[in-house]
């Protein structure tokens, strides 16, 4: 296999440089071999998420303390860009939806309690994390969500339903989003929660069949009258809406990450099968403008991966990175598609053969333009800051 490589960013130190080394070989070794049978079983095992969590890749960004690693968000793009570059999107969403999406919201605005009591399973794989926002009737919308929380003497009493929620299926903390105030107009009034598997009331009440990401699970999730204790609300009452806002930067700064692993798989895949293909007496590297289309995409990916670079560093400095994240998820998930159309078009018929690596790359990149903000959402946030 001829290999492709990104040339390291110059900012990453020997600390981050052998996480990546690490990661690469943890990779081949014990996800590449196996995730097929994860496709068709339809999720990634708990084995996996403990064998990451004792090796401390789960838990980088979170704090030392409760078992996390301390690091910074550089920390989380060679995270989603190794394990992206395996060519599963469905392991790589499982395992990121975990440690960076879910859980961080424990990390950022847990309690001591609350960290104490979620964090160090989670960042050892023990347990594992979902994030549950989007509605039947309020995805891009947020703020139109329904779910309900009501207070009482002992708590909160949830009710309503969560849909496409990955890692709904197997997680053990949901991290539920609830209106808490209905008279609060659209964003205001919206809380988050944590639920518990096996809280009485809550149910898994559907499993998706998807188009791709076949190896991490997809659920739709009820609540009829859940009973939680209020110390199960995270950070502030009617926060809600501007926490999620605040998770998502990084969800998408991942989003990047995984863009830059798969673009750089599925270039590899490419370059090695053109030069290999002989068509018309020579190979199909041969031809010029094969070379140019391959080489059009690696400068596309290389740009994504410049502004995935940029927005960690920005974050991990502590600047507003709302329109560049917002630049990045647009760009990066819309790349991704010309990215591993081309890539499957050089492949020819074999592209578009079911267990192909590219055919089920071309699958797997098609909900990042969709999923954690839509591209037409993520182009208006960039306008409104023009
Ligand atoms: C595999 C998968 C995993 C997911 N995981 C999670 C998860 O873990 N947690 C979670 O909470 N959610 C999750 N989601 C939900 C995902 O975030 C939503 O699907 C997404 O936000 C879009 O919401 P929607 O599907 O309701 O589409 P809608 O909001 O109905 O939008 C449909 C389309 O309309 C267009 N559109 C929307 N708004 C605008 C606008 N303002 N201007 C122009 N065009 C617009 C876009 O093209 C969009 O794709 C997941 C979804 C999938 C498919």
């Amino acid at each position: 296999m001829i290999e492709f490589e990104f040339k390291e960013p110059t900012i990453l130190g020997e600390d981050l440089l052998m996480i990546r080394r690490q990661l690469r070989r943890f990779v081949q070794e014990r996800i590449v071999p196996f995730a097929d049978d994860w496709e068709e079983q339809g999720f990634t095992p708990r084995a996996l998420y403990r064998e990451l969590g004792a090796m401390g890749y789960l838990g980088m960004r979170h704090p030392v303390e409760y078992g996390g690693g301390g690091l910074g968000a550089l920390a989380s793009v060679i995270l989603g860009e190794e394990l992206s570059r395996s060519g599963y999107g469905g392991v790589a969403s499982a395992l990121t939806v975990h440690s960076d999406m879910s859980i961080a919201h424990i990390a950022h605005r847990g309690s001591h309690a609350q960290k104490q009591k979620y964090l160090p399973a989670a960042c050892a794989g023990e347990k594992i994390g979902a994030i549950c926002v989007t509605e039947p009737g309020a995805g891009s919308d947020v703020a139109g969500l329904r779910t309900r929380a009501i207070r009482d003497d002992d708590g909160w009493v949830i009710n309503g339903s969560k849909t496409f929620i990955t890692n709904g299926v197997q997680a053990d903390i949901y991290i539920v989003a609830a209106r808490t105030d209905p008279d609060a107009k659209g964003s205001r009034g919206i809380s988050l929660f944590i639920v518990e598997k096996g809280t009485p009331g809550f149910q898994v009440s559907k499993k998706f069949e998807k188009h791709g990401w076949r190896s991490s699970d997809t659920a739709e999730l009820f609540f009829d009258d859940v009973r939680v204790p209020h110390d199960a609300m995270l950070g502030e009452e009617g926060r809600g809406f501007y926490y999620i806002m605040g998770t998502f930067q990084n969800e998408r700064l991942v989003v990047g990450a995984l863009v830059s692993g798969a673009s750089a798989r599925a270039i590899e895949l490419t370059v090695d099968y053109v030069k290999h293909r002989e068509a018309f007496g020579k190979s199909l590297w041969d031809q010029q403008v094969v070379r140019n289309k391959i080489a059009a995409i690696a400068a596309k990916a290389q740009a994504v991966r410049a502004l995935t670079y940029q927005c960690a560093q920005m974050i991990d400095e502590g600047i507003d990175t709302v329109r560049e994240v917002s630049m990045l998820k647009a760009f990066g998930a819309e790349t991704l598609q010309e990215v591993v159309h081309t890539c499957l078009q050089l492949h020819g018929g074999t592209g578009y053969i079911i267990g192909t690596p590219i055919e089920r790359m071309a699958r797997d990149s098609r909900i990042l333009t969709i999923g954690g903000g839509a591209t037409e959402v993520m182009l208006e946030e960039v306008a409104k800051r023009l």
